[in-house]
């Protein structure tokens, strides 16, 4: 029996129908929803956003085996697999690794343009930070230049804790 067959009132009577695609062509339209949402950021993501907000420290987590820095921090060593990573200290100064400049409004913008969004790898650490780079003069960025952390006076526990980073002066 079909996954479209109908009984009747004889359970050995059925009626075969036909599908429905066969007579309407099935129409898709596109639609957006907006669902507010929270998550747990996990242990490791608790203990970094929490000594953003508290201590104005950024943490990285070092693997014992490999020796590497991951800022952000990872639970596990992405290299070796190592579960045993130990907390480290990094920045707040660091290497501009690459970024683009921004000149133009948007209301999605974190910061007042011109700003950049820039790859920080910070003193102490391996990997590259995904951040914001503003109060520099034209012209005067450059990869591999020396940038600082500036943080937010009221900090709430994520990344724009740090708001922006700045050329070292
Ligand atoms: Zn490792």
């Amino acid at each position: 029996m079909s996954r479209h067959a109908r009984r009747r009132g004889n359970p050995e009577e059925v009626e075969e129908m036909p599908s429905w695609k066969e007579e309407t062509e099935p129409m898709v339209h596109n639609g957006r929803i907006k669902v507010p949402y929270t998550w747990w950021v996990g242990e490791t993501g608790s203990t970094f956003f929490i000594s953003l907000r508290d201590e104005k420290k950024i943490l990285g987590t070092r693997c014992p085996k490999c020796e590497k820095v991951f800022v952000p921090p990872r639970k596990a060593c992405g290299q070796c697999f190592c579960t045993d990573m130990q907390w480290k200290e990094v920045g707040p100064a660091g290497e501009l690794v690459s970024y683009t400049i921004l000149r133009y409004e948007e209301t999605i913008h974190p910061i007042e343009p011109p700003f950049g969004h820039a790859i920080i790898k910070l003193d102490g650490a391996d990997t590259g930070l995904a951040h914001l780079i503003a109060d520099f003069e034209p012209q005067q960025l450059k990869c591999g230049m020396r940038v600082e952390a500036v943080f937010r006076e009221e900090r709430q526990g994520n990344i724009l804790d740090i708001h922006h980073f700045k050329p070292v002066a």
